[in-house]
């Protein structure tokens, strides 16, 4: 039998991130009932804490599901078969949106974009004015492309729908921002927001949330799309917890804790501190590439890099799959691989969620140490330009 690697692991994956010990602590109770006064308060705080993070004062739903659900939850909800709705290519998450609506028989129109560089955002104002029917019913974006480490700006993308006079609906997949990244949702004037418990809530997987505007809401109202368990009108019906089946009580359990976990550090900080930590996560990986031979940053657009992943791309020929399984088996370390056609080409460095400085460079020397011990070609000294970055 093979020896478990000692110590702890260090998880490094762009989602699902580190549970905190706290958060499984409050997790660790005895199950409480759904429609006790006890958990309809645990809930309208948590309601009331999520609304917080996304920075809304409108409506929110919670399901009991990953975040493919909270997808279907707004496709279903907001559109009829037969509609056309506008896609920003991002990378992988856009084009699994792509393909469900597709599967919900929505039509879907792309703005295509260079994936390393980032969607040209005068191409969604172009498109929209000339929509003078305003066939368009939305622009679908992934505010944070978890494939690729790269970042839409959402304000820009208000900005060229409110120049085109358009009404499309503006929706967001904030999966792999929420709690790590700026997110402004009403100011942003955003119409829908997706998010997940495992990223930045740093939770278990398996709840979702769609954050939806009055506007959106009342569009939702004409959707001749039929939907039961992600229908909002019946969600609505099932106040005060407002879940069609059973709720999820240990979710909400760590939920209400990782709240209080985000709020006592304060949003603002949690911010800075991930921008910290992935700019010393740049700053090694542009040492490893520098003489050109190395693994390179896959995002190409300085404006735009994550601040929650960074997408390392391979270079020529050389698979990121031995050095992934060597830092795996070996050392103990779980990087991410790259998506769809980057499989084998790529791998990814989350970090987000509950995440610091040592677990960084522990993170960082290890990958080093992998690379060496796969012979993956790099220029060493990344470490210390991660620490060099962190201590400025
Ligand atoms: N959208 C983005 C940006 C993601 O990163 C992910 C998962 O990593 C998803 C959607 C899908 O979420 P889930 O795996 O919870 O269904």
């Amino acid at each position: 039998m093979n020896a478990k690697p000692r110590g702890r692991q260090f998880f490094n994956n762009p989602g699902p991130t580190n549970i905190p010990d706290r958060v499984l602590r409050s997790m660790d109770r005895p199950v409480i009932d759904f429609m006790s006064e006890e958990f309809v308060a645990i809930h309208h705080a948590c309601h009331n804490g999520v609304k917080r993070v996304l920075k809304t004062d409108q409506n929110l739903f919670m399901y009991s599901s990953t975040g493919h659900g909270a997808w279907e939850a707004a496709l279903a909800n907001l559109f009829s078969p037969g509609e056309t709705v506008l896609m920003v290519e991002t990378g992988y998450f856009s084009e699994s949106w792509t393909e469900m609506a597709h599967h919900l028989d929505i039509k879907v129109e792309l703005i295509p974009a260079d994936q390393r560089k980032g969607a040209d955002i005068s191409k969604i104002a172009e498109r929209l004015a000339a929509d003078k029917e305003h066939k368009i019913k939305a622009v679908l974006t992934v505010h944070n492309e978890t494939a690729t480490g790269m970042v839409l700006p959402l304000d820009q993308v208000r900005r060229a729908i409110d120049e085109a006079k358009h009404p499309a609906l503006l929706l967001s997949d904030t999966i792999s921002s929420l709690a790590s990244m700026e997110y402004k949702m009403d100011a942003w004037g955003i119409d829908l927001t997706v998010g997940g418990s495992q990223k930045g809530l740093m939770l278990p997987t398996g709840m979702s949330m769609t954050g939806v505007s009055n506007k959106a809401l009342e569009v939702s109202r004409k959707s001749k799309t039929p939907r039961h368990y992600w229908s909002w009108e019946m969600m609505t019906g099932r106040a005060p917890q407002k879940f069609v089946g059973t709720a999820p009580v240990h979710m909400f359990f760590g939920l209400q804790e990782s709240l209080k976990m985000l709020e006592e550090e304060g949003l603002d900080a949690v911010f800075a501190r991930h921008a910290r930590l992935a700019e010393a996560t740049r700053a090694a990986v542009r040492v490893w590439g520098s003489d050109g031979k190395g693994p390179q940053l896959f995002c190409q657009n300085e404006d735009r890099l994550s601040n929650s992943v960074t997408a390392v791309v391979m270079p020529d020929g050389v698979s990121s799959d031995p050095l992934r399984k060597t830092a795996l088996d070996r050392y103990n370390l779980s990087l991410g691989g790259g998506l769809g056609k980057m499989m084998g080409k790529m791998f990814r460095i989350g970090h987000m969620g509950d995440l610091n400085e040592p677990m960084l460079l522990g993170c960082l020397a290890t990958t080093e140490l992998a690379m060496k011990t796969a012979g993956v070609p790099f220029v060493s000294g990344g470490v210390e330009a991660a620490i060099k970055s962190l201590s400025a």
